[in-house]
């Protein structure tokens, strides 16, 4: 048993980790990224909205909760994101739109839980600061969800002409 104050605390640190695994697979996805420069503009662009969101939370785990060691349970989203991150594959673009696609959903799933827990903990700067941060894990979502097509049918096409399609 915890007070919601505590899992609000604990969640506050699985986001954190989450986000840490966000900027370790935006960066790979956009270093490699060659041939899709919109998809690399949209990463960059969702990258640097990551690393803010990683000090937002900071200010949040600051707020309450005092000294928590976050790195302890940063492992947990490491498998995970490592597994769908699809680098090196010959259809890596495809893969990691896959990927990508699949955590943000995670990420939205995981702002609405922790705007429903800051609302009962009635911790209302951290309810505004995860409904911010929800807008845009939403926006990255709607955006992979509209281009996936597009993405798809470019790889084919450039696999089709010999061209370097994967990346
Ligand atoms: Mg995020
Ligand atoms: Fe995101």
């Amino acid at each position: 048993m915890g007070t919601p104050a505590d899992h609000l605390h604990a969640w506050l640190r699985d986001a954190h980790a989450m986000e840490e695994q966000a900027i370790t697979m935006l960066t790979s996805q956009s270093a490699r990224l060659e041939n899709y420069p919109e998809l690399k503009a949209q990463i960059d662009k969702h990258l640097q909205e990551t690393r803010d969101q990683v000090a937002m939370l900071d200010r949040c785990l600051e707020r309450t909760g005092g000294s928590s060691n976050i790195k302890d349970i940063t492992g947990k989203f490491v498998a995970f994101g490592q597994g769908l991150s699809g680098l090196f594959v010959s259809d890596e673009v495809v893969k990691g739109s896959l990927a990508s696609y699949t955590f943000e959903q995670m990420e939205i799933a995981s702002y609405k839980i922790l705007i429903a827990a800051a609302e009962y903990a009635g911790d209302q700067e951290t309810k505004r600061v995860c409904e911010a941060i929800l807008q845009q894990e939403l926006a990255m979502a709607q955006w992979l969800d509209e281009h996936a097509a597009t993405i798809t049918r470019k790889f084919l096409e450039r696999d089709q002409q010999g061209m370097t399609a994967k990346h």
